[in-house]
C-alpha cells in the first residue's frame, strides 16, 4: 500500500496545535520528575515544517492554527509555544513549526530515549537526517504498529508513546484501537496519547466503545469540535485519547479546549468535551 498522506500541506493547522499542545503538556509532567523516560512517536512525520514551503501555503490552514494562538495565549499553551518561539528566534510571526518528533527532542532531557517509526520512505530519510547528531533518538523505517509490538516495554519503562495516523484507510479506527490494546499488555503503565478526526459521529463513537470496552482503564476523551459533527468529508474538528492522563490534564484541558474553540472561530454547534470515558 502507498502512503500518500503528506504532513507538510496541515503542518501548524488548528489539529496540529490541538495535539501537540496537548503532546506538550504530557511532556512536560514526564520531565518534572527526576527519571527519564522514553518516547516513542509510531507515525513521526519529518520532525519540523517550514510554513512558507509550497506544500502549507497551498493550503493556508496554519492562518487558521497556530497563527490564531500566538497573541496572548492561553497559559497552557506555554510548552508548546516555547518550543515555537524557540525554533523562530527574533520573529514575532513563525515560520518554522514543531511536528511531534521536534517537541519531543526538545522538551526532553539528556538522559531520555526516543524512538521515532516512519513509513513513508522520503519522510523516514528526512527524519533520519534531521536528528542524525542526536544519541538519544533512534529512526525507524517501519509500520508504526509493527514498531509498537518491537518496541514495548521500552527501557527506562517510564515514559510516552504517542499514535497519530493519517487515517487514509477505513479501517484506521480499528488499528488504532487494536494497537492501543496490544501496547497497552506489554507495558500497562505508559502514558499513550491518540490523535483521531471528528469528521462525522458514528465511527468516533464506535472507537471510544471498543475502548471502552477493552479494559484498560484510566481512559481520558478530549476533543474539539469546530462544525456539526455530520460531515463524513470534512474535517470538523479531532479528538485524543490519553490513557494514564497526568493528574488535573483533564481540568487543563477542558479549560484551554473551550479557549481554542473561541479562538478558532468556532460556528454555534462548537463545543469542547473532555471526559474521562473510563475511570480508575
Ligand atoms: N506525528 C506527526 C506530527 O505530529 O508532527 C504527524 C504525523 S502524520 C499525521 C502521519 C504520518 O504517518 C505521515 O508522515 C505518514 O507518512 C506516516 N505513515 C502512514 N502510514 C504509516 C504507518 N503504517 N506507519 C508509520 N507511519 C505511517
Amino acid at each position: 500500500r502507498a502512503v500518500n498522506y503528506r504532513h507538510a500541506y496541515h503542518a501548524g493547522n488548528f489539529a496540529d496545535v490541538v495535539k501537540h499542545a496537548t503532546l506538550a503538556l504530557v511532556l512536560d509532567h514526564l520531565r518534572a520528575k527526576d527519571k527519564p523516560i522514553a518516547v516513542l512517536d509510531t507515525h513521526a512525520g519529518i520532525g519540523r515544517y517550514d510554513l512558507q514551503a509550497i506544500e502549507a501555503e497551498k493550503t493556508g490552514e496554519y492562518r487558521d492554527g497556530i497563527l490564531r494562538v500566538i497573541d496572548r495565549p492561553h497559559p497552557a499553551l506555554a510548552p508548546y509555544l516555547g518550543v515555537v518561539a524557540d525554533m523562530n528566534p527574533g520573529r514575532p510571526t513563525p515560520r518554522l513549526y514543531p511536528g511531534s518528533p521536534e517537541l519531543i527532542v526538545r522538551l526532553t532531557r539528556p538522559a531520555d530515549r526516543i524512538h521515532l517509526a516512519e513509513l513513508h520512505p522520503e519522510d523516514a530519510a528526512m527524519l533520519a537526517a534531521a536528528y542524525r547528531g542526536d544519541p538519544r533518538v533512534s529512526v525507524v523505517h517501519q509500520d508504526g504498529y509493527i514498531a509498537l509490538k518491537a518496541l514495548l516495554p521500552p527501557e527506562p519503562r517510564r515514559g510516552l508513546v504517542l499514535i497519530d495516523p493519517p487515517f487514509e484507510v477505513t479501517n484506521e479506527f480499528e488499528r488504532l484501537a487494536r494497537g492501543l490494546r496490544h501496547a497497552h499488555r506489554r507495558f500497562a503503565t505508559g502514558i499513550y496519547v491518540l490523535w483521531y478526526p471528528i469528521k462525522d459521529r458514528p465511527p468516533v463513537a464506535a472507537f471510544h466503545k471498543d475502548l471502552a470496552e477493552s479494559g484498560i482503564r484510566r481512559v481520558l476523551t478530549a476533543e474539539l469540535l469546530l462544525r456539526p459533527d455530520n460531515d463524513p468529508e470534512r474535517l470538523n474538528g479531532c479528538g485524543l485519547v490519553v490513557v494514564n492522563p497526568p493528574w488535573q490534564l483533564d481540568a487543563t484541558l477542558e479549560d484551554l479546549y473551550g479557549w481554542l474553540r473561541d479562538r478558532f472561530g468556532a460556528s454555534k454547534s462548537g463545543r469542547a468535551t473532555v471526559r474521562m470515558l473510563v475511570p480508575e
